[in-house]
């Protein structure tokens, strides 16, 4: 069985605490390696060495740090298909998936190659008589960052490369269910010419996450995962005097107006319902038809295309819609949520409780749900259920769809497919949700805009990547400044004795 590490100072090191968590391969039902737990010990060390580590790099021009990223990005290019194929051995996506995974996080990296620009600070020429005042954007320190399996290249890049082009170094404890991808990303971060002890990974549970949150040193935390983790990291953080963010879970309305073209309306719910079997933050688990016609004709376009999902491992490679979800604990939840959906009288129309794939019995596969008739009182509504669970809620009217997302008390992201521009806009006016598709079903922003998500989804003030992450990982200092005049009254030419 293979035994996974820390990365600690620029090396594979060992767990010490006797601790370990099994990662499985999703596909197979097969535990494939052993990731170590860290204690509060293994993060003090990790913690020393960045503090000792991070004064130099942050004394490295921005030009200079930039570098290192742009040499990453040729890395990540060079690797991908190992890196997409680790991910997907751990995670269970498929590979096109995890390539993709691995993408969006490279392109926040390529947005921090314009750390010189970004991080230029202000200036006021004679703000007084003989007076300059300045502001520069410097480094906090040690920062770290928690994330969640779903995402485990993407989200972790989001956090550590504004952060360490910054001048930060950054400690990552990554998700136990998927550890192997954060690794590999450490040692090509040292590979493309980052200084040891800038980037590290420390594995490890709530005990390491308490570590951190309780580590004097350490300034800034960041936080993707589920709501009631987010609530209370953010809680004790923000106590313990640091900065920080957490993004926490969703239940994503998707609107679709009579008018909308229904083909692309059903296309559109497909890939963003049941890709990644469900398991994104930004797939869309409810679909809200306005008018009995309209969820007519929607359920009716949506059936044959669920019906055809092709589910099945990684290693089928492009002829798979969606891979397994990734743990048998994850499988027995969504699976329970459907019952109680059916117990609590929605209508299951197309019921995947019995899927099953012929050499793969043990791995964590769920077929495809969709529940119609689905009322806001029901667990399915309320819950976010991360799997391959679509619920239709109908609507009478427009007022009283977009009052269905407004009330849920999430608000990650939301769509509405119309034809209507009227529509439309008004809905991305007044909806109280981070981030809005209009004829887009999930409108994650590119890594140059900003990625956060409103109500219970998100509890901080700034946003990941984008102009937002380069606030978030500096802070500001304000010099005034006057020099007496000196030299330019004239030379000095004769000897003047001390005075
Ligand atoms: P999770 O909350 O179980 O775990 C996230 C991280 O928190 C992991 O590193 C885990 O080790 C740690 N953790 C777990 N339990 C803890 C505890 N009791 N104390 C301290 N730390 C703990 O989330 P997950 O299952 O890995 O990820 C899925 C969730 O993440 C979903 O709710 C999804 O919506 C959310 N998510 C949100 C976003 C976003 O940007 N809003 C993005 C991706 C995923």
């Amino acid at each position: 069985m293979q035994e996974l590490t820390h990365y600690i100072g620029g090396a594979h090191v060992k767990g010490t605490s006797g601790r370990f968590a099994d990662v499985y391969n999703p596909a197979t039902g097969e535990v494939q390696a052993k990731v170590p737990l860290a204690n509060v010990e293994e993060m003090a060390q990790a913690v020393d060495i960045a503090a000792k580590s991070q004064p130099a790099w942050a004394a490295v021009n921005p030009q200079r740090r930039a570098r290192v990223m742009m040499k990453f990005v040729s890395l990540l290019n060079r690797d991908m298909d190992k890196l997409a194929e680790a991910l997907s051995r751990e995670h269970g996506k498929t590979l096109p998936d995890a390539a993709g995974d691995v993408q969006r996080g490279l392109e926040v990296v390529e947005y921090c190659i314009g750390a010189p620009q970004l991080l230029k600070g202000e200036f006021t020429d004679d703000a007084g008589p003989g007076i300059d005042m300045y502001s520069m954007k410097q480094a906090l320190g040690v920062c770290a960052g928690i994330t969640p399996f779903n995402f485990p290249a993407m989200i972790p890049m989001w956090m550590f490369a504004p952060a360490i082009v910054c001048g930060n170094a950054f400690i990552l404890k990554p998700s136990e269910r998927d550890p192997s991808v954060p690794l590999m990303l450490a040692e090509l971060l040292e590979e493309a010419g980052l200084p040891t002890g800038i980037i590290q990974v420390v594995n490890g549970d709530k005990e390491a996450v308490d570590a951190i949150l309780d580590h004097d040193v350490i300034q800034s935390v960041g936080f993707v995962g589920s709501t009631p983790i987010a609530e209370y990291i953010y809680g004790r953080g923000c106590a313990n005097g640091k900065r920080v963010q957490c993004f926490g879970g969703a239940k994503n309305h998707m609107i679709i107006m009579p008018d909308a073209d229904m083909d692309q309306a059903a296309d559109a719910l497909i890939g963003a319902g049941y890709g990644a079997a469900g398991e994104r933050c930004m797939a869309i688990s409810v679909a809200v038809p306005v008018g009995e016609e309209t969820a007519d004709r929607l359920v009716e376009k949506l059936v044959p295309r669920i019906e055809a999902l092709k589910v099945g491992p990684y290693t089928s490679g492009k002829d798979v819609d969606y891979g397994p979800v990734v743990t048998a604990a994850a499988k027995e939840n969504i699976l329970g949520l459907v019952e109680t959906g059916i117990a609590q009288g929605a209508e299951l129309v197309v019921d995947g409780r019995d899927f099953s794939l012929q050499g793969y019995e043990d791995g964590f596969f769920v077929g495809p749900h969709l529940f119609d008739r689905v009322t806001t009182d029901m667990d399915i509504y309320q819950k976010e259920i991360f799997g391959p669970v679509l619920s239709c809620v109908r609507a009478k009217t427009y007022e009283e769809a977009i009052g269905y997302a407004m009330d849920h008390e999430y608000g990650n992201g939301t769509a509405i497919f119309t034809r209507d521009g009227d529509a439309a806009r008004d809905f991305a006016s007044r909806i109280n949700v981070g981030m809005v598709g209009v004829n887009v079903p999930i409108p994650v922003p590119l890594a140059y805009h900003t990625f956060g998500g409103w109500k219970k989804s998100m509890f901080g003030d700034l946003n990941q990547h984008g102009p937002d992450a380069f606030k978030f990982y500096t802070r500001t200092k304000t010099v005034t400044s006057r020099w007496p005049s000196g030299i330019k009254e004239g030379g000095e030419f004769n000897f003047k004795p001390m005075e």
